[in-house]
């Protein structure tokens, strides 16, 4: 592999960055300790994880005592749909989601299905959006919870989330949103959207993998997905990841810092990657044309297959990520390409293609992209073999 290879799938994992190394050094090292022991070594570790809460909440607009550490996305996604499903699952049995969600929520909504929940899956427009007006009509007498992204992990699609919210808020009905791959990438704030619940994921910003958090508004007392210990005030048990959180509070801090200087310069350099890909024959853009993720560029190319498409960029030295299209003899076509009715005809092979930019990367290597995607597309037309397709419950 080439030392000069571009890291073009900041949307899957990023880059750990050097603030948030540096500060967990100390909690992988010397400061060791179980912040549940009250020795010193304790208590040194219960006032980092605190402070941790402290910087995670302000970051996200929250108070201190919103912020709950999980394990990373999907536990925080699975607590707050299977946790709001038993704190309300008196009150009714109906839950509201979309069919673009990550499969962090949409397994979990299968699953409560299968234990007697009624789950409506919205459908989305051709740029992955939902209107608030037709989640307010699909709002029922028995409806508890509503879970909408608030940024698609294919496509890069940004939802209305406080015009959502209002709608369910309007019917007492509980919010929650996975904002997985927007936080840390725009502007969030829990009480001006006046959401309930809200996942997050260090790895996404450049902090370490493997942490989380879930915010959990004060008035909702969602009931544990893990027993144990009684860390987390009993509500998530298991011993804290102490480097973890500290690791996430100050990547989450820099990113919230560098927001206002880095967002312009990531869309420049998004749009810049998109106006010089969409030039090229056979190609569409994904998702919506201005209302995305500052950094994530993503296509459609036709007559290509993914896999093919994606090793020939990686033998290019650019490193990007690809979704299962509809292609012969290939597994099903990517879930949220279809809902956004973005389809294929039978056996006609297409390439979906994710370009994710994040803070480190320059207008330099989006030239190189440029510069390099047309070769890589010839190689993969003329790749013959058909290959298995990416499976989909890999794609994040
Ligand atoms: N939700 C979204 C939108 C994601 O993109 C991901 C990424 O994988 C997840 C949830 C799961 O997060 P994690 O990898 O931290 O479990």
């Amino acid at each position: 592999m080439t030392e000069n290879r571009i890291y073009a799938d900041n949307a899957a994992t990023t880059a750990l960055s050097d603030t948030a190394f540096e500060a967990m050094l100390p909690y992988l090292r010397e400061s060791y300790g179980n912040p549940s022991s009250i020795h010193s070594f304790g208590t040194e570790a219960k006032r980092a994880v605190e402070d941790a809460r402290k910087a995670v909440a302000e970051a996200l607009g929250a108070r201190v005592n919103e912020i709950y550490f999980t394990s990373g996305g999907t536990e925080s996604d699975n607590w707050a749909l299977l946790g709001a499903a038993a704190l309300r699952g008196r009150q009714g049995r109906h839950i509201i989601t979309t069919e673009i969600e990550h499969n962090a929520v949409y397994r979990t909504a299968q699953q409560l299905e299968k234990q007697g929940y009624d789950v409506t899956y919205l459908p989305v427009d051709r740029y992955g959006r939902v209107a608030p007006e037709q989640l307010a009509a699909a709002i029922r007498e028995d409806t508890i919870l509503v879970s909408i992204m608030t940024a698609n992990n294919e496509i890069g699609t940004l939802q209305p989330i406080p015009a959502l919210c209002e709608a369910a808020k309007k019917r007492g009905v509980l919010f929650h949103t996975d904002a997985v791959q927007a936080a840390g990438h725009v502007p969030i704030n829990v009480r001006a959207w006046g959401v309930d619940l809200l996942s997050l994921s260090a790895h996404k910003f450049h902090g370490p993998k493997g942490v989380g958090a879930l915010y959990v508004n004060l008035r909702t007392v969602l009931p544990p997905l893990l027993y144990g210990g009684g860390q987390e005030k009993s509500r998530r048990s298991g011993t804290t990841n102490v480097p973890g959180v500290v690791g996430m509070a100050a990547a989450l801090g820099e990113a919230v810092r560098e927001m206002d200087k880095a967002l312009p310069k990531i869309t420049t350099l998004r749009d810049r990657l998109i106006d010089g890909v969409l030039k090229l024959p056979g190609v569409k853009l994904t998702g919506h044309p201005t209302e995305r993720l500052p950094g994530l560029a993503s296509f459609y190319f036709e007559n290509i297959q993914a896999e093919p498409l994606v090793t020939a960029l990686n033998e290019a030295g650019i490193c990007a990520g690809a979704g299962s299209a509809c292609s012969a003899g290939s597994g099903e076509p990517s879930r949220v390409l279809k809902a956004a009715g973005i389809l294929v005809e039978n056996n006609k092979p297409a390439a979906p293609l994710r370009l994710s930019l994040g803070r480190y990367n320059t207008a330099a290597e989006v030239e190189t992209i440029l510069e390099r995607l047309p070769q890589a597309l010839i190689k993969a037309a003329a790749e013959r073999v058909i290959l298995p397709s990416v499976n989909l419950d890999d794609y994040d």
